[in-house]
């Protein structure tokens, strides 16, 4: 059986967030396949729509033998069980659970862009990202994830919270 690498970035700003986190790296461990690495917890104001609560963060690597949209059904479905409402874009969330990279594949699929089309400009991803993964090249921008970061114009602070 092929053994797929996966990373997930994760994402909460409503209710416990910490419990949030926990609960989704549960399902994702159960759904998908072990969590092979991950990362910090890190603390980041919210991004796009402002006047929200702000938000922990977290990347986690997970070994599966799933394809990309099985994973995509699997993290929307944790999402959904999770009590995630989509209402506003960019609104407060118990959980986001985003695919940032499925092996080193580039897939544009509907409803599934891989690696994450804005994982570059989003030090909330790249922070964490470059703790597990440093050395990991994006596939279409020939970057390591340590260059992604060093070279990520955006400037908000991401806090290491434990
Ligand atoms: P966002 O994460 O951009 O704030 P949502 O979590 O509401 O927004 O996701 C909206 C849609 O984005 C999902 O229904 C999914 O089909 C799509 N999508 C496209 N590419 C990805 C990806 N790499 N990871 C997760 N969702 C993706
Ligand atoms: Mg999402």
């Amino acid at each position: 059986m092929k053994i797929n690498q996966v990373y997930l970035g994760l994402g909460s700003n409503m209710g416990d967030r910490q419990a949030n986190l926990a609960l989704a790296r549960e399902g994702i461990a159960r759904e998908l396949g072990p969590v092979v690495a991950l990362s910090g917890i890190y603390e980041t104001a919210a991004w796009g729509l402002t006047s929200q609560d702000d938000f922990l963060n977290q990347v986690l690597a997970v070994d599966t033998p799933l394809g990309a949209t099985e994973v995509l059904a699997k993290v929307l479905a944790i999402e959904q069980s999770m009590g995630r409402v989509r209402k506003v874009k960019w609104g407060a969330r118990i959980i986001d659970i985003d695919i940032l990279y499925y092996n080193h594949e580039l897939i544009t699929l509907e409803g599934l862009t891989v690696p994450h089309p804005f994982l570059q400009e989003r030090r909330f991803v790249l922070v964490p990202l470059a703790e597990i993964a440093p050395a990991f090249v994006h596939p279409k921008l020939h970057q390591t994830n340590a260059e992604l970061l060093a070279n990520c114009p955006d400037t908000s602070e991401v806090l290491l919270k434990g």
